[in-house]
This record gives C-alpha cells, structure tokens and sequence, in this order.
C-alpha cells in the first residue's frame, strides 16, 4: 500500500480527551475516531489491526472445533423477558421500541438468542457437544465510557456458546476454550495470566478472567507466587490470619467521641489501631437493608456480599435511612441494639473482644464491645477485599497485589439457561434433559488496545507482528531523487510479490515526518533509503523496537526482510 493513497491522518499532540496511552496512540495514529460517547470508527490502519486479532481468534476457535455464526444485534425483549434478565440487566442493556411498539433491545451478549437458535433443533445427544461462536459487535450502554477502546459502548467481541450433555463434557468444552484462550492471547504478542473470577450478570459457578498485565488495567489481580493461585480481587480469598490473643472481656462503655465520624477520627481520639474499631456499613438491597460489619481497617467486597446473600442489587443506604434506622447521622452507626436490619458479619470478627464500635447516637461509640455478649450477627462470611500480604487461600504465603486488563471471559454456565428457556434433547434413555451450557468471551478491540498498553515507547506503538496492521514499512528519505525512488519502488514490489504487508511511504514529505510517522504507526519493521546508501548500493534495516539499525544489499533487502518477519513471528507462536 502507498501512502500517497491512504487515509491515515496522524497528530503530533497528545489528544487532551485521552487519559490512557492506547487510547491517545490510537487517536494520534490515526486508527479511530470518536463518534460520541464510547462510539469510535475504525479509520483502515486500526481496521487493519482489529481484522487480525479477529482472525488469530477464528483460527483458534475453527482448530477447536468451534462453528462460526452471525447473530442479530437486535434482540426482542421477549427472550430476554424468559431469563428474567429483561428486569435484571440494569442500565447497560439498551432498549427501544418500533414501529408497532414492540419492544427490543441492543444485544450487549447473545446467551438467550443462541439458546433460542437450539432449542428444538438440536434435539438428540448424538448431536452433542457443539460450540457456536460469532465475532460481532456488542452494545453495553456502560455508565462510564473510557479509556477510548477499553472501555466502549459499542465495540467488537467474539463470543462462543458450548452445548453438553453433562458436566463431564462441558470440562472438556471449558478446558478447549482455556487452551484457545492461551494460545490466542499468546499470538497476539501479550503477556497475560489467567485468573479465577466472578460470574456476575452472566451467571454460572466458575469462571476465568484472562488478563493483560498493564500498570492502567481497570482490574486488580491478586496473585500467589508460592502456589500459582490467582484471582480478580472481586473474588479473591485468603485465609484468616493467625494469632488473635486470648483477652480477657472488658465492660462496654459509651464514650464521647464528639463529631468523630471516620475510622481515624474515632480510633486516632481513642488511641487505638484501626483493626479494633469494627465498622457498620448500612446497606440498601433487594431483600432489604443489612447492616456490614468489618475490621476498621478493610473494605467490603460488594462482589461477595451480594455472592453470600443471593443479591441481585446492592448499594450504600441513603443518609436518610441511616438516620432512620440508627437514630444517629452517618459515621455513629453500630451493631449494639441495631433492630430491624439484617446483621452481616466478616469472619475475620468472629469473636472478637473489646472492640470499638458506632453507638446509633450522635457523637456517641462504644469501647470493649464484645461478640456474642453484646452483638451477635445473623450471618457471618467472607464479605472484604483481601489485601496484600494476606495469607494465600491455597497454601498460606502472602498474596502479591497487580494491575491487569480483561481481556477475555469464561464461564461455566450450567444449565441455567436451557432450564429458563426450555431448551432441552434428549439423551440415551430417551430422557428429556437441559443442556449444559459454557460461555466464552473475548474483546477484540480491548485486546487491540491492551497490545499498545503493553509495547509502546514515547515516540508511539510497536505492534508486535502478528497483529501489526503493516509487518514493514518502506521509508524513502526524499522522493525527488530518482535514484531513491526507483530503489525502493523495485523493494517494495518484490514485498508485495512475496506477500510481505508493506507500506511505501511515497509522500513528498520531508524525511523526519516520515521518521515520525513510522514511529507513531508502530509498523515492526522499517527499510528506509537514504542517498548516501543508495550511491553504495545499501538500505537500513531496523526493528521498530530496537534502537540499532544494519545495512543490507539493495538486492538482498527482500531476503532479509522475509527472514526478520519469520522470526519475529516464531517468537509468538504458542
Ligand atoms: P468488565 O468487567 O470489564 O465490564 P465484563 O465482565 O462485563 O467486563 P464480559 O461480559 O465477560 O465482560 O465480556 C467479555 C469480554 O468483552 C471482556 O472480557 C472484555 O474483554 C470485553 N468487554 C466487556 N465490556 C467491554 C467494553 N465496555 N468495552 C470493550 N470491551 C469490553
Ligand atoms: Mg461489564
């Protein structure tokens, strides 16, 4: 391709709407455009490079097995109604009406139109297993777009659907996508790991989340490097610590602890650390206010709470109620006398002695509250974030704390669709059964983004090649000279003749736009023609991620270029 004919309009500032660097590296590329909100158009470079990832993610899913399909974007409230999720999804499910005022909605994930698709055809066990994936837009009306790419309203993912007889095949069917997971997130250059997740809105008991690790990622990832164990840190567990003393219980006092409403406030007043204060957290939920009692010095884990509880919904209460159901303004709230709200206790408070806790009065606590004489919890589980250094849940080691990207999904579903939605074949014995279900995601445009999070410099992107959207790029210093021009006309010919994805960088630029240029784009490997090589027969030869550059034979330059792409492909083969 010529650069005289492309569309690639690239900036030298850093665009003020971007806060991350892939999503300025992106703008400044000239790869996309905003449209509105976490809209964006993929101009043809940043097409080019979401073409590939989907591509390495069609080879892996066909060389499992998988079948290829194309869903609607456009789903009727009806199936969603079936699941129950019509009412459940929240705000991110878009909806709207037509003409005859039925009611749809954008799909933001396909679990009801794909079991909809099977249900009555795909009737006997013989049949079984079948995975059917597409790669599609999705629309999520998320309530904070950001980020450019990674975090979209509409944006392209490939999401599968794995249809078992039993659990044993729906192992089998989860372990093929880990595999393909690995080897896709392999050959697109990125260093990830798979961690153990939440299932959320989606549902079902198991769940992996593979992650990119990037310093940017929106996702902590809570990690063992004893044992391997790792977890979203919505998830992750750890082992209660040891060593809690044998103390004597002291006698419960109201103190005064006026306009003391934070943790520090109250403990820094009484001299004491943050972890004998116990904190009450009022909250609102589907079933009703529950009151959360935690270590000062923790936070609750929403994801938890709402897993031990069976919550569908969860949020802080509203002052308002705080008042009404302490009797005091917020920050004086405590477990002693608390009627009326469900008392919900971390275990790390099981017996615990002579703690400090709200006393439902204004500018009041209390001091030596104990556990069982003064306060006893309705129901008591794992409800905080670990932290790091907490003993890991498998072997007891200190739990290390990074930052990753989601990058992929995947979820043991079981057979919570089949049975909502009736889709059910009948086995050996002629018995009617629900299928069991698995789902598989992966974001193919947060995949592109999280590329240049991870390989960047401050000039611009290096794409590694496997989803560079040009393996090399042909940078005549100054077209002018006929010489130049015919050199690198008759290198990029011979490219292009073998395959190779070139672009010529023949505009009649000053050669440090060019230089700039390529930098930006990223391409991973560079021929540039300069006059005083071209009077000894010789171009340069550069990687974009290194800083060196050699000489080569004018007609070895094709050679050398196929070889360096070869190899640079061999280090992201899995
Ligand atoms: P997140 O926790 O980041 O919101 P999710 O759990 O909602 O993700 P899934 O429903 O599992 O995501 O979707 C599968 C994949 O789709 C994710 O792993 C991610 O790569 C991608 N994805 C999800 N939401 C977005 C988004 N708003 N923009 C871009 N990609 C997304
Ligand atoms: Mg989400």
């Amino acid at each position: 391709m010529r650069l005289t004919r492309y569309y690639m309009p690239t900036l030298r500032e850093k665009p003020a709407e971007a806060e991350i660097v892939s999503h300025q590296l992106m703008l400044r590329a000239g790869m996309i455009r905003k449209l509105a909100s976490g809209i964006y158009s993929f101009l043809p470079l940043g097409y080019r490079v979401v073409r590939k990832v989907e591509e390495i993610v069609r080879q892996e899913m066909n060389a499992k097995g998988a079948l290829e399909v194309f869903l609607p974007v456009v789903q009727p409230a009806e199936l969603w109604r079936e699941t129950g999720r019509w009412d459940r999804f929240g705000k991110e499910l878009l909806r709207f009406e037509d003409r005859g005022e039925r009611e749809f909605c954008l799909g933001p994930t396909h679990e009801e139109v794909i079991t909809d698709l099977v249900r009555n055809e795909l009737r006997s066990y013989r049949q079984l297993p079948v995975n059917l994936y597409q790669i599609h837009i999705k629309f999520r009306d998320e309530i904070r777009p950001r980020f450019g790419l990674m975090r979209a309203r509409e944006f392209i993912m490939k999401d599968a659907y794995s249809f078992d007889a039993d659990e044993e095949g729906l192992n089998r069917s989860y372990e093929d996508m880990y595999d393909a997971y690995s080897r896709i997130f392999h050959r697109c250059g990125r260093k990830f790991t798979a961690v153990e997740a939440d299932t959320g809105a989606i549902g079902g008991d198991v769940s992996h989340e593979f992650m990119v690790w990037a310093d940017t990622g929106e996702d902590v990832i809570v990690g063992c490097s004893q044992c391997g164990y790792a977890a979203n840190l919505e998830k992750a567990e750890f082992r209660v610590p040891k060593g809690r003393g044998d103390e004597k219980e002291k006698s419960l006092e109201k103190v005064y602890t006026p306009d003391m409403k934070t943790v520090e406030e109250v403990t820094g007043f009484l001299g004491v650390s943050p972890s004998q204060l116990v904190k009450t957290l009022l909250y609102n939920t589907d079933k009703g206010f529950i009151a959360l009692l935690i270590p000062g010095d923790r936070e609750v884990n929403e994801t938890k709470v709402a897993r031990l509880l069976g919550l569908e919904k969860l949020e802080l209460a509203a002052f308002r109620d705080v008042e009404e159901l302490t009797g005091a303004p917020v920050g004086f709230a405590g477990p002693i006398g608390l009627g009326g709200v469900k008392l919900v206790a971390d275990r790390l408070l099981e017996g615990v002695k002579n703690v400090v806790v709200g006393a439902n009065e204004e500018d009041y606590h209390y001091v030596n509250a104990n556990w069982g004489r003064d306060f006893l919890p309705h129901v008591v589980g794992d409800i905080v974030k670990a932290l790091p250094g907490d003993p890991c849940p498998r072997c007891g080691a200190p739990l290390e704390f990074s930052r990753g990207i989601e990058v992929g999904h995947i979820f043991k579903l079981g057979t919570k669709y089949s049975e909502a939605m009736r889709a059910y074949f009948l086995d050996a014995q002629g018995q009617e059964r629900p299928f069991v279900m698995g789902c598989y995601g992966i974001g193919v445009t947060r995949t592109a983004a999280a590329a240049i999070e991870q390989h960047h410099d401050e000039d611009g992107i290096i794409w590694p090649i496997s989803i560079a959207p040009y393996e090399c790029y042909l940078l005549p210093t100054n077209t002018n000279r006929q010489d130049i021009r015919e050199a690198s006309e008759k290198v990029y010919q011979g490219l292009v003749e073998k395959g190779v994805e070139v672009l010529l960088d023949d505009r009649e630029e000053r050669a440090g736009v060019k230089f700039k240029d390529a930098d930006l784009i990223g391409v991973p490997i560079r021929l540039t023609f300069g006059e005083r090589g071209i009077k000894r027969g010789v171009c340069e030869l550069k990687l974009r991620r290194e800083e060196k550059s050699v000489e080569v034979p004018l007609e070895r330059a094709v050679e050398e270029v196929m070889a360096l792409r070869d190899s640079l492909f061999l280090e992201v083969r899995p």
